[in-house]
């Protein structure tokens, strides 16, 4: 089965990684589920692919409720799900001492709760499908760790392990899994920290001369998507960790 026969669901669709990777997809004939809180960004990219085949939901991934209605919705309008990609996450980056205990509730609650709720509504369906494929954004954050990004990296190394435990629980039923593990990209990532001094730090680094060339755009991690759900049925992807040429 090619990209546009399958039916993807993406978490997290209305910025960055997971529009881009909408776009993409729409443009290669998928038929897509997008679901995300802004509805007024989901429903520019339905616009802006007039041809395409596309569900938009409001959703927050923190809500059990909101992420079921998600696949329930996709099922009874494209009739199976192939593909769930758990873009949606919030990187609200402080050091440990600063105590910010509703940001490492949030994160906790987006990056990791949001892809076991991905997880969980989908893997019912795929199952009984005996086919299916689920796609989660770690991090090379969950691969090192930098000062200032402990919490952060700590629910990326989460999403790996969750991800290594559904491979090993699910691969006998037919369903694949990828961990996408992007560097350094361009999107609205940043718009998620809190913390006015290390968000301008990081700016500042950005606008050193090539820092800004440095970081890939989220077309280019849409290509990486695209290519791990187009492999053949035997073959899955299993982690793919994408820096810019430049990064350490
Ligand atoms: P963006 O901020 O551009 O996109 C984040 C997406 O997550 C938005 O669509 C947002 O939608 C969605 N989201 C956030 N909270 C919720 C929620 N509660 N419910 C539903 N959707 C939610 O950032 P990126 O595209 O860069 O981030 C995508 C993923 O990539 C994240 O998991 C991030 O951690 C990861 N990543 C990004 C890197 C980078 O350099 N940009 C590097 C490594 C990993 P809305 O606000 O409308 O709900």
């Amino acid at each position: 089965m090619s990209i546009q026969d399958k039916v993807v669901v993406i978490m997290g669709a209305s910025s960055g990684i997971g529009a881009a990777t909408a776009n993409l997809l729409a443009s290669k004939g998928a038929k897509l589920s997008l679901a995300a809180r802004r509805l007024d960004r989901l429903e520019e990219i339905k616009k802006s692919n007039p041809t395409a085949q596309i569900k938009i939901f409001k959703a927050d991934v923190t809500k059990a409720n909101d992420v079921q209605a998600v696949i329930d919705g996709t099922v009874a309008e494209f009739g199976r799900v192939d593909v769930l990609f758990n873009s949606a996450g919030i990187m609200p980056v402080n050091n440990l001492d600063q105590v910010a205990r509703d940001e490492w509730q949030q994160m906790l609650d987006i990056n990791v709760k949001g892809v076991l709720n991905g997880i969980a509504s989908a893997l019912l369906v795929m199952k009984q499908q005996n086919s299916g494929h689920i796609i989660s954004t770690s991090s090379v954050l969950g691969y090192e760790v930098l000062p200032g990004y402990a919490a952060y990296s700590g629910t990326k190394y989460a999403v790996r392990a969750i991800m290594k435990g559904l491979r090993q629980e699910e691969y006998g039923n037919n369903i694949k899994t990828t961990v996408i593990a992007p560097g350094s990209v361009k999107t609205e990532l940043f718009n998620s920290i809190n913390n006015e001094a290390v968000k301008e730090g990081l700016e500042e680094a950005m606008k050193q001369p090539g820092a800004e060339m440095a970081a890939l755009d989220a077309d280019e991690i849409a290509q990486a998507v695209a290519f791990v759900i187009d492999t053949p049925a035997n073959m899955a992807v299993n982690e793919m960790i994408i820096r810019p040429t430049g990064q350490t």
